[in-house]
């Protein structure tokens, strides 16, 4: 039977503008596995969701269809992996993300967008 709770589940799972901390915060609720394999268990499911999408891709050249109802659920798949590996890190989306910017604002600045190197 819905009750309230699943209803505000659905009202906020629905937000288009979602935050990636909201998002990692609300991911961290269906994370189930042990703590035992905290950090191993999610970056191994990233790992096998990335390859769900590289297979969705994969699929555009053997068919030569487009998905992307289907890549975009495979790339939800990878962000909830990501979210999890974030929390067993106790490091938090939103601030990846923006250091991530701030990252390659830098590069873009000092025109080594392109190039080898994590610290370019
Ligand atoms: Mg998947």
């Amino acid at each position: 039977m819905i009750n309230q709770t699943d209803i505000d589940a659905f009202e906020f799972y629905n937000k288009a503008d979602l935050t990636l901390t909201e998002y990692q915060n609300a991911a961290a609720t269906t994370a189930i596995y042990p703590a035992s394999v905290q950090i191993l268990y999610p970056t191994l499911g990233l790992a096998g969701e990335a390859g769900e999408v590289a297979n969705k891709v994969k699929k555009i050249v053997r068919d030569g269809k487009l998905d992307k109802e289907a890549i975009g659920s495979e790339l939800g798949d990878c962000l909830w992996y990501i979210a999890a590996v974030c929390r067993d890190l106790g490091l938090n989306m939103g601030e990846i993300a923006s250091d991530n910017l701030a990252k390659l604002a830098k590069r873009r600045e000092n025109n080594t967008l392109k190039g080898n190197g994590d610290n370019r």
